[in-house]
C-alpha cells in the first residue's frame, strides 16, 4: 500500500525509546524523514542514526523537555531547520501514582505541562510549518485512562483527558487548511515505562504484576507491543486516513468496557 509519507518531515515526541520509537521506525520504513526529540539527546540521536542508516532516511534527534516553552520552542526550530514539519507525533508523557488528597499543586503543574502544554505549543509552532507546506497532520497519543480511569493515577487521566478534548478543538480550527488532527488511544502496551512503574508497585514480582494487569484488561488479556499501536499512528497520518480528523481511536485489545 503507497501510504504517500515519503520525504515528509515527521517530528515525534518522545521518540527515543517505547511506542514513540516504534512510530519513528514505522515512518522511517515508509521513506519518511524525521525529527526525534526527548531529553536524553544521545539516546535520541544514537536511535535517529540507526533509523537513518536502515532506512537511509533523514533522522536527526533534538534536545528538548517538552513539558517547557523553551524545550518546545528548541523542537519548533530544528523542524524549522529541517525544511518545517509535514506532521507532528504528541508522544512524550508518563504514568503517574497518586491520590487526590495528597497530590500538591506542582505535581498537577507538572503533568499538564508535559501532556497538554506540550501539545498547545507545539501545535503554536509546528501548524504555521504545516500551512506553509499545504497541509499536514497532528496526532496526539492519549490513553485509554482519558475516558476509562485507572484510579491509582488521577493525574494522568485527567491530564490525558485534556489532551483529548484539546485534539478535537485544534482539528475544528485548521480543519480548513488540509490538517488533520485526530487522537490514539492506547490500552496496554509493553515500553519500559509500564516495566518501571510496576517495578515501583511490586519490586522483585513486577512481571507477576503485569500478568495480573493484562488478566484483569480482559478483551485479549495481554499487553500490545509498541510496533502494533506505531501501524495505527503511521496509517493515520498517512494519505489513506485522508478523511479522518477531529476522531479518536481506541487501541487497547478490547480492554475499553464502553462503545
Ligand atoms: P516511555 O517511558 O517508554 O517513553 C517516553 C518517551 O518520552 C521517551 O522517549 C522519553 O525520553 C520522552 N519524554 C518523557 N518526558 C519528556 C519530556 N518532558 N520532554 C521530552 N521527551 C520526554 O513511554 P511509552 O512509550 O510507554 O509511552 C509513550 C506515550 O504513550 C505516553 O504519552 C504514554 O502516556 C502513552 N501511553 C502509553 C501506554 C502504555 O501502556 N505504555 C498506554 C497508553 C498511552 P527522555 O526520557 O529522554 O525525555
Amino acid at each position: 500500500m503507497e501510504l504517500g509519507l515519503k520525504g515528509k518531515l515527521a517530528v515525534i515526541t518522545g521518540g527515543s525509546v517505547g511506542i514513540g520509537l516504534a512510530i519513528a521506525d514505522g515512518f522511517a520504513a515508509e521513506g519518511a524523514n524525521l525529527l526525534i526529540a526527548a531529553r536524553d539527546v544521545d539516546r535520541a540521536s544514537a536511535e535517529a542514526a540507526r533509523i537513518a542508516a536502515r532506512f537511509g532516511v533523514r533522522a536527526e534527534a533534538v534536545r528538548a523537555d517538552v513539558a517547557t516553552a523553551d524545550g518546545c520552542a528548541r523542537v519548533i526550530a530544528a523542524a524549522s531547520g529541517m525544511g518545517g514539519a509535514d506532521i507532528l507525533i504528541n508522544n512524550a508523557g508518563t504514568g503517574s501514582e497518586e491520590t487526590i488528597l495528597t497530590a500538591d499543586d506542582a505535581r498537577w503543574q507538572f503533568y499538564w505541562d508535559l501532556h497538554v502544554m506540550a501539545a498547545v505549543r507545539l501545535a503554536r509552532g509546528l501548524v504555521p510549518q504545516m500551512k506553509a507546506k499545504g497541509g499536514g497532520v497532528v496526532l496526539h497519543n492519549a490513553s485509554i485512562c482519558a475516558v476509562q480511569p485507572l484510579w491509582y493515577e488521577p493525574i494522568y487521566n485527567t491530564t490525558k483527558a485534556a489532551l483529548m478534548m484539546f485534539s478535537k478543538t485544534l482539528a475544528m480550527e485548521v480543519v480548513g487548511d488540509n490538517i488533520r488532527v485526530n487522537t490514539v488511544n492506547p490500552g496496554l502496551v509493553l515500553t519500559p515505562d509500564w516495566i518501571k512503574t510496576a517495578k515501583l508497585l511490586a519490586g522483585d514480582n513486577w512481571q507477576a504484576h503485569l500478568d495480573k494487569v493484562a488478566e484483569d484488561a480482559g478483551g485479549m488479556k495481554r499487553f500490545a507491543s509498541p510496533e502494533e499501536i506505531a501501524n495505527l499512528f503511521v496509517f493515520l497520518s498517512s494519505d489513506k486516513a485522508s478523511y479522518a480528523t477531529g476522531s479518536t481511536y481506541f487501541i487497547d485489545g478490547g480492554w475499553l468496557k464502553t462503545v
